[in-house]
């Protein structure tokens, strides 16, 4: 969902603050018709697995001029002086993409509008079908002409009164399985709550949901409740935590069919007491 660039461009440009535009997520939105990425000093497009295309994973960096592209290439390739040995000026990395990821990348450039009509479409499905469903809110695009959202992310909002089956057993146990995207990798812990989390309602939908072969994950916990940030500087209004306590994004990559969604709601419908 595009952000409100006009407001944030206009504070970066009275205080001459750089954005770096995270639109990782954002590839094909548009703002007043320009698409996200392109906006700031430097934009950021991930082609994560998960992503509008991949390239398997890595992404990609859009620069405003030639000189910058190629300073940020230096840098990314091992920031190597121009004599036939390795000498170093500077502090280089090793993130450029292999031309085999980058070949992957060029077909999926071809899928690329497919992939963003049908994000759009499962969204627009998911709206109709929740609209009259009390307590379930499909997290909508502002009705505001500028906005144009690619609709990668279909997500909800669960009104905490509303009671899910099983749910008086939410967080009853530490989980001991990898949990998703976490590409099999367990890091155990030793309790099954944080002081930070999805609702107890949320947490019943989505292991209701597992149980229907249906991944849904909760939105993202915020940064500054990270255990591993604790004690760091934040400036907010709170938002944010409320959101994590009642979101839940929905299933919508590209094998997600007309068939597959209307199955999902039915699935939610079935959970609420
Ligand atoms: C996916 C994502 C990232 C991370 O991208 P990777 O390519 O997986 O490292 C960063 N920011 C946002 C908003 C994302 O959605």
């Amino acid at each position: 969902m595009p952000y409100k660039i006009d407001c944030i461009m206009e504070i970066a440009n009275k205080y001459d603050i750089p954005v770096v535009e995270d639109a990782a997520e954002g590839m094909g939105s548009k703002y007043n018709g320009q698409v996200l990425g392109t906006f700031g000093r430097y934009g950021v497009l991930s082609f994560n697995g998960n992503k509008m295309i991949t390239t398997s994973g890595g992404g990609a960096l859009i620069c405003r001029n030639a000189e910058e592209a190629n300073q940020v290439m230096w840098l990314a390739t091992q920031a190597r002086d121009s004599y036939p040995y390795y000498q170093h000026t500077a502090i280089g990395f090793n993130y450029r993409m292999s031309n085999v990821c980058a070949g992957i990348g060029r077909g999926q450039m071809t899928v690329l509008n497919a992939h963003i009509a049908h994000h759009k479409h499962v969204q627009k499905m998911y709206e109709e079908l929740f609209k009259d469903i009390p307590g379930i809110t499909i997290h909508k695009q502002p009705t505001t002409g500028e906005y144009d959202s690619n609709f990668w992310l279909c997500t909800m909002t669960l009104d905490p009164q509303v009671k899910i089956k099983g749910q008086e057993n939410a967080y009853k146990e530490v989980i001991k399985t990898a949990v998703g995207g976490a590409a099999g990798v367990i890091h155990q812990v030793d309790s099954p709550t944080t002081d930070c989390q999805p609702n107890d309602n949320v947490e019943a939908l989505r292991v209701w949901m597992l149980n229907k072969k249906v991944e849904c994950r909760p939105v993202w916990k915020p940064m500054h409740k990270q255990p591993v940030y604790a004690g760091t500087d934040v400036y907010t209004n709170g938002v944010e935590e409320e959101i994590f306590k009642v979101g839940m994004c929905l299933p919508a990559g590209p094998y997600v069919s007309d068939e597959d969604v209307r199955y999902i709601v039915d699935c939610i419908k079935e959970a609420i007491l």
